[in-house]
């Protein structure tokens, strides 16, 4: 019988324990999958119908570009989830028309070749001369920021007009301390010498090898054929995690909820203990599980506090401490979430329709972005109301202490009033809203400084090489969207079914 642990219970963590009790259940192999999380089900995928409309307040749609975006595709359809499915096609308005807030008006972003050769502001070049002068250029050799490597590259403007704004809309982070080579490793060598194809770190290359099996089946050729761009639920993304769940159910995965895991040590035999504690009973319940295989999917300082200073000390716990204070030095952002609801149509409410628009942080703005999310997702609407637009504007990330303060003090309506300000500055909406969500979302995205990847794959070698079988997984060492999530908790599933099979 093997055990295994699967710490959070977010997407990576559901998927994690999904992908190993299918894959084990399979092969009829004997085992205990026990699933742990402190709260609900879901971690950021949080879904609220409110009866006029379906608002994410957490992630908000997924992209259907490569391996990553087509195994959760592929996820959903294994999961009876291909006729919830709502798409944006990728030669439609919303696909297209995205805008950039400069000079206090909407710029919009080329959105065809010949747009390309354009000079469209912002920007004062077009982005074909930009590129055209990079050819003849590399990037900086010892740069590893997403500021340095493109600025060296391909100049300051393009960086400062499209990138940093570009980064903002999806770490929430700041670009001069954001590494490339984490955070797009896809395209960092191809980017940094020059390369069209590139050969990706092995590491990196042996998981695309692992699942290319996997990239065609029926509903990967229906996404291509229809030109999907980006994806969600008829019921939002949180159907997603209930899915999930239900699947995790039926392979018998045991499912704690409300339950804190505190502590987890590795014993000099490489045993491993994890305590947890369930908080939403009366009575205090404590329970210790010593499984083969843990895999850890909640954030990383919360792993590092969880692993460090544990009594009694063996060799291995030793390193673990190590690994420890690698983990609480991982940076995260704080993020303000505030979804807002107008009365009318989109086409009355916006000054313009599209996906959204974002702020380079040169531009004075409490916002770093907004999402026009009726015109992304119309489906998420309310059919029986009359028409509304629903937006969401993103706040904060790496400048949220710089513009709000301490985020333990920071009030909901002091992030509603900034939001309502931005979208009357922005947008020129001025209506009061028919509906407002607020949230900060503390800690919620990692952002992956330079040497990121070196810390990840040191720790990743000291686990194994001292047969400690704890896995690094979730959002905090190889990817932030969901895409990748899955991604990476398919690959350690794999990774630990078939060194269970193979024992
Ligand atoms: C505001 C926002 C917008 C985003 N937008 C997008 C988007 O549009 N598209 C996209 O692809 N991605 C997006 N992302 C990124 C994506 O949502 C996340 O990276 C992903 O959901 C992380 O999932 P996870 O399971 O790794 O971690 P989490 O969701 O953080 O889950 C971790 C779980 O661990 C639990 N936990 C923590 N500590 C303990 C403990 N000690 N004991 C037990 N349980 C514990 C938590 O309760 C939580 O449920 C967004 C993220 C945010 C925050």
């Amino acid at each position: 019988m093997s055990k295994i642990v699967v710490l959070g219970g977010g997407i990576s963590g559901l998927s994690a324990a999904f992908y190993l009790a299918r894959s084990l259940a399979a092969k009829a192999a004997s085992y205990e999958i026990t699933l742990i999380d402190k709260g609900d089900l879901g971690g950021w995928v949080q879904s609220v119908d409110t009866g006029k409309g379906i608002f994410e307040l957490g992630p908000r749609s997924l992209r259907t570009a490569g391996f990553v975006g087509a195994n959760a595709i592929k996820l959903a359809d294994e999961l009876g989830l291909a006729d919830f499915m709502i798409n944006v096609k990728r030669d439609t308005l919303t696909a297209k028309h995205r805008y950039i807030y400069a000079n206090n008006q909407l710029n919009p972003l080329p959105s065809s070749l010949m747009e390309c050769f354009k000079t469209m502001a912002p920007l004062p070049k077009s982005i074909a001369s930009i590129y055209l002068k990079a050819i003849f250029k590399q990037a900086n050799a010892d740069a590893e920021s997403v500021y340095d490597v493109i600025s060296s590259r391909f100049g300051e403007e393009v960086t400062r007009w499209y990138v940093d704004p570009f980064v903002r809309g999806v770490f929430a982070a700041d670009c001069k301390q954001l590494s490339f080579k984490a955070a797009f490793p896809g395209i960092w060598q191809a980017v940094k010498n020059r390369k069209l194809s590139m050969p990706r770190k092995p590491r990196l290359d042996e998981k695309l090898l692992h699942f290319q099996e996997h990239a065609s089946c029926a509903i990967i050729d229906k996404v291509r054929n229809e030109g999907w761009s980006q994806w969600n639920l008829e019921g939002g993304l949180a159907q997603f995690i209930s899915a999930l769940e239900r699947g995790c159910q039926q392979h018998n995965v045991e499912i704690l909820k409300n339950t804190e895991v505190d502590r987890l040590f590795v014993q000099e035999d490489g045993t491993i203990s994890v305590t947890c504690q369930t908080v939403d009973q009366e009575e205090h319940c404590e329970r210790t599980i010593t499984p083969d295989h843990v895999i850890s999917t909640i954030p990383a300082a919360s792993l590092g506090q969880l692993v460090a200073d544990n009594d009694p000390k063996s060799s291995k716990q030793e390193y673990l401490n190590e690994i420890s204070q690698k983990l609480t030095k991982m940076d995260t952002v704080n993020v303000g979430m505030v979804n807002l609801q107008y009365e009318g149509p989109p086409n009355y409410v916006l000054p313009k329709l599209g996906f959204g628009h974002l702020v380079p942080s040169c531009v004075e703005s409490k916002v770093l972005g907004i999402v026009y999310d009726s015109c992304v997702f119309p489906e998420h609407d309310s059919k029986e109301d009359l028409p509304s637009t629903r937006i969401t504007c993103m706040m904060g990330g790496s400048w949220f202490n710089d513009l709000f303060g301490d985020p333990e003090h920071v009030r909901g309506h002091e992030l509603e009033q900034a939001a309502l300000e931005s979208v009357s500055e922005q947008l020129g909406i001025r209506d009061e809203p028919m509906s407002v969500i607020t949230n900060l979302h503390r800690n919620c995205i990692p952002t992956y400084r330079v040497g990121h990847t070196d810390v990840v794959e040191n720790m990743e070698d000291t686990l194994r090489e001292h047969s400690i079988n704890l896995h690094l997984g979730g959002m905090s060492y190889w990817g932030v969207s969901v895409n990748d999530c899955i991604y990476n908790s398919r690959y350690i599933a794999d990774h630990i079914s078939n060194k269970i099979l193979s024992e």
